[in-house]
């Protein structure tokens, strides 16, 4: 359990979080997303006790990170962006280290630092120097270091930053996988990401939270509508008759016209109605053709962009 309550973090003059709050129950996987200066490395620094915070209180498992910071950050394995690790060291090595700096026991330190390079995959790297590791290996080393002397909290910093598309996936399982027996919070400014990895999700903006609740949640907001995007041959210009026909629908909009003489139409409807079928039907009896038909989804995208945009007014 993490709490936050009312924190405020300020660079002199200059608030990078403001009187921000949120709680975090066991076993929860949390997104804190957020554009490049949003404050989601700071808030995180905070809950790590990394740096303090201005005003305002953090409790993580009922210890005060002001109070009780060494009981407050034993709780918590901390993965920083950018992967700050030792590169003059093995993987090996550097996770060793790690659990020295988080005095894990010298008996069963050998035991607990090959159970993270088992979990995390690096088996096979162990003995290597982590700077001719590849990106994606090297940030297992730094979720290793943070996973290792098992803290129930994992707080992981932009942990798919600067992988290619088959490193992402293979962390995003791993996160996935760590999920089942941690309580997480990650940040991100990839919509997509939070909603495939997180049930909930925190939006932060200009220091701050715009908005929290599960990633469909977030998405129904802001999606009341049932839009469907067709592209016809409409040679006899029928298109526009067709919203007499089919009373729920609310609007046919043009929005464009094709090289080919096609022309891609959007028609809503109201909701919790078929509109892909009745569309079909209907254009069929009109002798229009159709050459395709999607829906058109609000995405996590929009609702997100949405958010911000009503933040700022
Ligand atoms: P994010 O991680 O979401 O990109 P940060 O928490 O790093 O955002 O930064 C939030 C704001 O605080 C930014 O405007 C940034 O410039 C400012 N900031 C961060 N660290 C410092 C610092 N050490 N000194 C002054 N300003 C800082
Ligand atoms: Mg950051």
């Amino acid at each position: 359990m993490i709490e936050v309550k009312n924190v405020t973090k300020k660079y002199g003059k200059a608030v990078a979080v403001e009187d921000i709050s949120f709680s975090i129950k066991d076993g929860e996987i949390v997104g804190l997303l957020g554009p490049n200066g949003a404050g989601k490395s700071t808030t995180m620094n905070i809950l790590t006790g990394y740096i303090e915070q201005t005003s305002g209180e953090v409790t993580i498992e009922g210890y005060n990170t002001l109070k009780k910071p060494k009981k407050a950050k034993q709780q918590i394995g901390y993965m920083p962006e950018g992967v700050p690790i030792y590169t003059d060291l093995t993987v090996k090595e550097f996770v060793t280290y790690m659990a020295e700096l988080k005095q894990v026991g010298k008996k069963e330190r050998k035991e607990k630092v090959e159970k993270v390079i088992k979990q995390t995959g690096l088996k096979d790297v162990e003995n290597k120097l982590t700077r001719n590791l590849s990106r994606g290996y090297r940030q297992r080393v730094s979720m290793a270091g943070a996973l290792v002397g098992e803290p129930k909290i994992l707080i992981l910093d932009e942990p798919t930053v600067g992988l290619d598309p088959k490193q992402i996936t293979e962390i995003r399982n791993l996160i996935k996988e760590l999920g089942k027996t941690h309580t997480i919070i990650l940040s991100s400014h990839i919509l997509s990401e939070v909603s495939q990895i997180c049930n909930k999700v925190i939006i932060i903006n200009k220091g701050k939270i715009i908005a929290t609740d599960t990633p469909e949640n977030l998405e129904n907001r802001v999606n009341n509508n049932n839009c469907i995007y067709v592209t016809v041959e409409d040679t006899e210009s029928k298109m526009e008759q067709i919203k007499d026909k089919i009373k729920e629908i609310k609007r046919i909009e043009l929005i464009q016209e094709n090289e080919d003489k096609t022309k891609q139409y959007l028609i809503e409807a109201e909701k919790d109605v078929d509109l892909r079928r009745k569309v079909f039907s209907e254009l069929a009896k009109e002798n229009i053709t159709i050459f395709e038909m999607k829906k058109a989804d609000t995405t996590l995208e929009d609702a997100f962009m949405k958010l911000i945009e009503g933040g700022n007014k």
